[in-house]
């Protein structure tokens, strides 16, 4: 790691300090480049990686002091600003095995009643709801003659609505 940076020259830039050090691999075309950077790349004596973030402990960004200043994954960067968005523990319906939803497919954003782990979890779910004879119709048919139903209609979707026979139509 081989930089000058110029410590008289230090100006703010979009709510954070600047440092002129045009020999850094990543200064812009101003030959300026956060100062948190730099000064978490001396403190770690090496450049940051493209995936790394420097984050201000005090949550103050002009606070530049090495104390002040970490180097995390962006997951756990994000976790600290955004702890509510954090993966939810949730409890597969079919299974009950425990498992994580990121923030993005929790329940309430997909609008799910129920979560399973995986998919064959969900699809082993639906096929039950479907195979569950409807208790106003009890035709005396087994339930392996429903299964052998449901499973001649390959076109037809696992959770699609079928239309409800009439009783008097079954002889
Ligand atoms: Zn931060
Ligand atoms: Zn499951």
């Amino acid at each position: 790691m081989n930089i000058n940076p110029d410590w008289s020259k230090i100006s703010k830039c979009g709510g954070y300090k600047a440092i002129y050090c045009p020999d850094h691999p990543r200064a812009w075309s101003t030959g300026y480049i956060h100062l948190h950077v730099v000064v978490a790349e001396m403190k770690l004596g090496r450049f940051l990686n493209a995936g790394e973030h420097v984050h201000h402990k005090n949550e103050n960004k002009m606070d530049n002091d090495p104390s002040n200043l970490d180097v995390l994954t962006p997951q756990a960067h994000n976790a600290i600003h955004h702890p509510e968005r954090a993966p939810l523990l949730m409890v597969c319906a079919e299974c009950g095995k425990e498992f994580e939803r990121k923030f993005n497919q929790r329940p309430k954003a997909k609008g799910y009643k129920n979560q399973f782990c995986s998919r064959s979890c969900n699809g082993r779910f639906q096929r039950r709801l479907q195979l569950l004879p409807p208790s106003s119709n009890r035709t005396g048919h087994s339930s392996t003659k429903q299964e052998t139903l449901v499973e001649s209609q390959p076109g037809v979707p696992i959770n699609a609505v079928v239309p409800e026979v009439e009783i008097g139509q079954v002889s």
